[in-house]
């Protein structure tokens, strides 16, 4: 067996002490005689595997009480249409357009109700965070909306903005459990699992209560509802009892690493392995605003498709795998999510100079 540096931003690598047990547990899962992808989600095992996830989940983010904890299908996409569906009461949200991800999920919303873009980054391909200190919150709106991590532009909302009162909407799949975050600073936190925490066709969704009601956009189906699926716990239907699992697993590896403090200050020793060559190298360079930098998604090109693409192929054959950018924008982009070593950043970085050697 040989692993390599998977750099793929999502699905994307998981610990691989996590992917061991669950091969270890694959045909009997203590002692149940059964994988628990066989298992009745309303079993007893199942039971405590649901609700070990979400006590594990809401110790490592400080969730407060009065937030719920939803474990969905249908990826962090599905949320674009179900966040205004059920939180648009007034028919009216700001969106705070900062990529791809975040114009889809305004592009959605405008289905519904009166969805305004309050600031984007597009005019520079989104690579910087739009200035926050004097947004226009529309006096009716339901509810802000941002992408806090830009998976395929590699910027990152370093503070919050202000929202004046307004529920603040978060999609941070790219860099969920990447550091400690504020719960009760947003109205909902949500995200798609395969970027950081386990196997894609879970999204995770963090909801204060009071946001979860039946006022929901007429037509909304039972499965699109929130209070649905907040007052059966998850289980209104199957869930996606295997991801959960797997989640759960990686919820309690990150505890026994120390946690989300520790966590960010993993990832930001990664980050800077990597930051700090593209900003001394002659023919690698980074593409986003420095003070905007993701920890997570590090986008970076030569300035030649050419060389970017001879880059590409050379470092698939030693190893290191999915370095190619986002089809929307080319050139390279290294995910170093939570599971990636910094051993594997620091090869990156030999290879990368070995290859600035080779190409001057
Ligand atoms: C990947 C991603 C999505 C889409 O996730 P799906 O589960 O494929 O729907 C949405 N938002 C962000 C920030 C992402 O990185």
């Amino acid at each position: 067996m040989s692993r390599v540096y998977n750099f793929s931003a999502g699905p994307a690598v998981l610990p691989e002490e996590v992917l061991k047990e669950a091969a270890e547990e694959m045909l009997d899962y203590r002692g149940t005689g059964m994988s628990v992808m066989e298992m009745s989600h309303r079993s007893k095992a199942y039971e405590t595997i649901i609700k070990e996830a979400e006590a594990d989940l809401r110790d490592l983010l400080n969730i407060p009480d009065n937030y719920k904890v939803l474990f969905l299908q249908g990826g962090a996409s599905q949320q674009f249409a179900m966040i205004p569906m059920n939180l648009m009461k007034n028919k009216v949200a700001d969106y705070i357009v900062t990529g791809q991800w975040a114009k889809k999920a305004y592009q959605e919303a405008g289905m519904y109700g009166k969805a305004n873009k309050i600031a984007s980054s597009e005019d520079k391909t989104f690579s910087y965070i739009p200035d926050l200190s004097n947004l226009e919150i529309s006096e009716d709106a339901d509810y802000v909306y941002i992408c806090e991590n830009n998976t395929i532009y590699g910027t990152k909302f370093k503070e919050l903005p202000d929202t004046k009162g307004k529920p603040l909407v978060s999609d941070v799949s790219s860099c969920f459990l990447s550091e400690p975050m504020d719960v009760t600073k947003y109205g909902m936190i949500y995200g798609g699992v395969q970027k950081n925490i386990g196997p894609a066709g879970v999204v995770i969704c963090i909801i204060r209560e009071d946001l979860i009601t039946e006022d929901v956009l007429p037509g909304t189906p039972t499965m699109l509802r929130y209070k649905i699926h907040a007052d059966n716990e998850s289980l209104y239907n199957t869930p996606p009892a295997y991801g959960i699992y797997i989640c759960g697993k990686v919820f309690k590896w990150i505890k026994k690493m120390g946690g989300l403090q520790a966590m960010k200050e993993y990832n930001e020793k990664k980050a800077k392995v990597l930051y700090d060559f593209l900003d001394s190298s002659k023919l690698f360079k980074g593409t986003v605003v420095p003070k905007d930098r993701s920890l997570m998604n590090v986008p970076f090109v030569t300035g030649n498709d050419e060389l970017d693409a001879k880059f590409v192929k050379e470092a698939k054959a030693a190893g290191f795998e999915n370095l190619k950018g986002h089809r929307s924008v080319g050139g390279m982009r290294a995910s170093i999510y939570n599971a990636m070593p910094i051993e594997g950043v620091e090869k990156l970085v030999e290879f990368m100079k070995k290859f600035e050697e080779e190409n001057a």
